[in-house]
Formats: C-alpha cells, structure tokens, sequence
C-alpha cells in the first residue's frame, strides 16, 4: 500500500487487497458461524469484489444494477441478499429474473410485491434500532417494530412467501457493544411472538455497522472501537438466539465499512496553503486539498482521515482547516474542535496521503462537481499464483 501510494505520480486511490482479505479472514475467525454478505456500496470496485468472492463472501444488495456487478465476480444468485427495504415492483421483478430470492423487507405493502414479482421468496423482516451509539444512525428510514414484523412475516407466510428471519441494522461506524446487545434483546422477542403463532424463523441478518479503526472522529480524536469486546456481545448474542429457537438457526452479516476502510488510501496533493483574517480579526490557515468531499472524502463532515506528508517529515507543524478542492462550503472539515498539523513548508503540488478512506469513497463521488473529475483507483496485492493471498 504504502510503496503504492509512493509511486503515484498523479492522484489516485489505492485499495489494498491483501488488506481486505485479511479482515475478511479476521472477520470470520471472529465470528465463524455468520455467512458474510459484503454491502456492497461502501466499495463497488470489481477487483475488490472479485477478491471477496474468491474468498466465498456474498453480497448485500441494493438494487439490480448492484445485483448485476456481484453476478460478475462468478458468486452464485443464492449468495446475494437484496437487502434495500425499498424497492419498486421492476426491481423485484428484475432481481427475481436474475436468480436472486433472498429479500429484505419491512413493510406489508412491500410483502405484496415481493410475493406477486418475485413469487416463493425467502423474506428477512428488518427490525427498527435506535441507531445510538453510531456515527450514523440509520433508523428513520428502515425498519419496523416488533409488532409490526410479526404482521410482516404473517403476511409472508400467507402469501407464499418463505418468512425466512429477522434483519437489523444497528447504524454505521457503531462505537458501542451495547448497540448489539439491544438489537439482540428485541430479535429475541419478536422471535418469541413469531413462535407463538407458528412461525419459526431460520435465519438471523446482524446487518453492518462494525466499525473501521483507522479513522478519526470530526475533533480528530482516534475512534478507538471496542471491537473484541463487540465480538464477544454478538456471538453470546447468536448463542442466546439458537438457545430460544426450536429450529436451527444460521446467521449472516452484513459487513461494509469495517472490511474496506483500512485498506483503501488516497494519494493526493496540496492545492494551497494560505492564511487569512476572518471578519472578527482572528486568523485560519487552510490546507486546500486535491480531492474533498466530492471525490473521496464524503465523509469529511463526520470523519477525520488521518493524513501523511510523505516528502515533508519533519518539517515545523502548523495548525490548518482542511479543505477539498470546490465552491461548496461543507466541502471541508468541520472546523470544530480545532485544525490539523500540516507541514508548514507545503508547497502546491507535493503529494499528501489520505489513510483509512477505503469505504464509502467510490460510491458518493460525484461526475465530477465543479468539474473536480472522479478519482482513478488502483488495486494492489490480492491472489499470488499459487491461489495463495500475497
Ligand atoms: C449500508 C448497509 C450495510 C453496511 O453498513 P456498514 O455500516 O458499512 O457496515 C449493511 N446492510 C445494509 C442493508 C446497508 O444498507
């Protein structure tokens, strides 16, 4: 990665496959009985994708068009998930036609469309979270109560369908353990009122959420996860589901965030640095990147990236807002909490290396805001010859 960034001339972003390989392997070390669907808008990149597939992870997809890009990695339609909640009757009908029969869902009127476009389907019913604990809490748009999942799933059942489980999402970059301990408390009840009208799930979606390690929060503090202690909540979480289940039960994740993040980096270069007086009279240095919000740091408003100035080591620091390259004004760091130390030699041009921005970069870059183009990728290890990852 970092010999990669290295020889950049031009900016670029650089995915590390080994890298991702990897957390996928820790991932299912960690967590062995779950079947990986990788979600996959936190990185659409075919090699990427590709790699997770020769390593026999499937997909969580939101729409045909994705459901057509995993098909080209080779993975079999039974290892996608259609797990966008919302959907229009083409849609089901499009992912039906290409093979897909697992389908996440939240609504009756959803219910009736998957069973009339996409008949004896299997349905995950996702279940609402509050989403605390997670940098972004995803609870306003999806999901249901417990109440109304058992009408879901009832609804499923008479209309042919396959009520295969129950799905919750408990918010992306999620800090906290507790945040899967409650989603598993209410899994287990709604799968104790299911029982009581005859409906025995089989299978259990835990979503995304797990956390990348890299990334700062928006003061440009280290995030710091408390990820063993995250593991040990959920496969207690999974013994005590399988303890209250009559049938046996499996279990998918839905990872994206926490296998792309660490292992896809920027190089980059400074626009400018400048100094300037605000109207109050208090000066601001600004760092004025080659890529922002735009182009690969969409999340800038809630994230810091850690950055490297590779030809400045050691060069006397000052304290600057970063910045992306655009006229729009959130196309920056937020400002509070303080700026970032950045070499204050830098000179337009000289190269700065933006880490652990590797989820989330590919899928919210724009055509090309003020013309500021889409970033070119790399991809860098991956399988060696012998099948063997290098
Ligand atoms: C975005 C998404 C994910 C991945 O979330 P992360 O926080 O990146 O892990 C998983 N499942 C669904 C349904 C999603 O929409």
């Amino acid at each position: 990665m970092r010999a990669a960034l290295a020889a950049a001339t031009e900016d670029t972003i650089v995915y590390d496959l080994t890298g991702i390989g990897r957390q996928y392997a820790a991932l299912r070390a960690e967590l062995p009985d779950a079947e990986v669907r990788f979600a996959m808008k936190a990185c659409p990149v075919d090699e990427v994708l590709g790699h997770l597939a020769r390593l026999g992870s499937g997909f969580d997809a939101a729409g045909p068009q994705e459901i057509v890009q995993a098909l080209r990695t080779g993975v079999a339609p039974g290892l996608i998930h259609y797990g966008n909640t919302v959907k229009s009757d083409r849609n089901i009908a499009d992912a039906y036609r290409l093979g897909v029969r697992d389908f996440a869902t939240d609504s009756r009127e959803d219910v009736a469309a998957i069973a009339e476009h996409a008949p004896g389907s299997a349905v995950f019913c996702r279940l609402a979270t509050t989403g605390d604990g997670a940098l972004w809490g995803l609870s306003h748009k999806f999901g249901c109560s417990p109440e109304d999942a058992l009408r879901v799933l009832l609804d499923a059942r008479d209309a042919g369908l396959v009520p295969s489980g129950l799905s919750v999402h408990v918010g992306s970059q999620q800090m906290t353990p507790e945040a899967w301990g409650e989603a598993i408390g209410t899994i287990a009840a709604t799968l104790e009122a299911l029982h009581r009208h005859g409906v025995v799930p089989e299978r259990i979606n835990l979503g995304g959420g797990l956390p990348a390690l890299g990334v700062l929060d928006r003061h440009g503090r280290p995030l710091e996860p408390p990820l063993d202690k995250m593991f040990t909540v959920i496969r207690e979480g999974m013994e005590r589901l399988r303890a209250i289940n009559p049938a046996p039960l499996s279990f998918l994740l839905e990872p994206g965030r926490h296998l792309v993040a660490d292992h896809g980096a920027i190089r980059a270069h400074a626009a400018r640095l400048t100094s300037r007086h605000r109207a109050d009279g208090t000066r601001e240095d600004w760092l004025y990147l080659s890529c922002g919000k735009f182009n690969g740091l969409y999340e800038m408003d809630q994230l810091r990236y850690r950055l490297e100035f590779p030809t400045r080591p050691g060069e006397p620091l000052v304290d600057a807002v970063v910045a992306g390259p655009t006229c729009d004004s959130d196309d920056a760091y937020a400002q509070q909490g303080g700026s970032v130390r950045v070499p204050r030699t830098i000179a337009s041009g000289d190269p700065v290396w933006v880490h652990s921005c590797g989820a989330y970069a590919v899928a919210y870059t724009t055509q090309g805001f003020n013309g500021f183009a889409p970033l070119p990728y790399t991809c860098v290890g991956g399988p060696a010859p012998d099948g063997e990852s290098a």
